[in-house]
């Protein structure tokens, strides 16, 4: 069981856990992009057992009047193993996805996965209609030239500042520059697109930056942040009729990412050792 401390970030164990989350989200005006944690499979069995279980997920979303869609990771699903391995089993989810009418989202993992991940989109955005979102990361310097390419896809792409460290000669690693790009990157794509646009953030600098830029140029967006953080703030924006998604994993290798969660910030750090200490 997930003790406690991790239930912050995480939805739980079971896909019952994920979709209750969900309902209580929902109730706040916050929608959820459900993630199945696991990530690097080196054979095909997890790989095909994890598409089952987002088939299976997209079914059991397909019942219900939650507002809801998932987010899967390209090596989660067999790219680590052949692109043409996480082509067969984004296909078998974006199928699903097709059936029941619900939204794939499919995550950006380092830059060696870049362009099999792109060319996955562009072949599965196009084939459901726009069923289909990518997202693109703000560190990397390639990251406008992949912009104007997608412009024309339908599907929603979603800009993060990125997750991965990254060698010098092919993204930003001072944090001033890649927030320079971010900004570039997303009034770009306020200018270019004709809708969905993600904000992947939780800075409130770059929301603020989104909101001038929909005033400027009307383009339709939606804001996306990680479930436990700034939860009041996801809360608010939706008050204030913004269209909020909170990504919010499940599963039961939480504890990796629960320690990702707790080391990349120091308040989360004093979070967890509170709860521990009890105090
Ligand atoms: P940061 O630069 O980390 O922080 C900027 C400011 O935001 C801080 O100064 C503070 O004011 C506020 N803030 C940030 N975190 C907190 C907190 N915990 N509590 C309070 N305030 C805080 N990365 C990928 O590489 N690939 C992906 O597919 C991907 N998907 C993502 C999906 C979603 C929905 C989100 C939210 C992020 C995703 N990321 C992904 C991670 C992303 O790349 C960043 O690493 C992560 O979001 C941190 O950057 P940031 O923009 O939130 O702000």
């Amino acid at each position: 069981m997930i003790p406690p401390i991790a239930g912050r970030f995480v939805a739980g164990e079971t896909p019952a856990t994920a979709l209750e989350h969900t309902r209580r989200t929902n109730a706040d005006g916050v929608k959820v992009i459900l993630n199945l944690l696991g990530e690097h499979y080196d054979s095909r069995e997890p790989a095909d057992a994890d598409a089952t279980a987002y088939v299976d997920l997209l079914s059991d979303l397909g019942r219900t009047d939650l507002d809801a869609c998932v987010s899967v990771k390209p090596s989660q699903i067999g790219l680590d193993i052949g692109e043409d391995v996480f082509r067969e089993n984004l296909e078998r989810i974006t199928d699903a996805a097709a059936e029941h009418d619900e939204f794939v989202w499919v995550d950006m993992e380092d830059h060696d996965t870049t362009d099999a991940t792109l060319s996955a989109y562009e072949t599965f955005a196009e084939a459901t209609g726009g069923n289909v979102g990518v997202c693109v990361q703000a560190n990397l310097r390639r990251t406008r030239t992949d912009l104007e390419r997608l412009v024309d896809v339908p599907g929603k792409v979603r800009l993060v500042k990125g997750a991965y460290d990254e060698p010098e000669d092919i993204a930003y690693t001072d944090k001033a520059d890649v927030n320079e790009s971010y900004r570039e990157n997303l009034e770009f794509m306020f200018q270019e697109f004709d809708g969905g646009i993600a904000v992947g953030s939780h800075d409130p600098a770059m929301i603020q930056y989104a909101t001038d830029l929909h005033d400027e140029y009307g383009t339709d967006f939606e804001l996306q942040m990680l479930m436990g953080v700034r939860e009041d703030a996801q809360r608010e924006l939706a008050e204030d009729g913004y269209e909020v998604w909170q990504y919010a994993p499940y599963g039961g290798k939480w504890f990796s990412y629960f320690y990702r969660r707790i080391r990349e910030r120091k308040e989360n750090a004093l979070f967890a050792l509170r709860a521990i200490a009890g105090v």
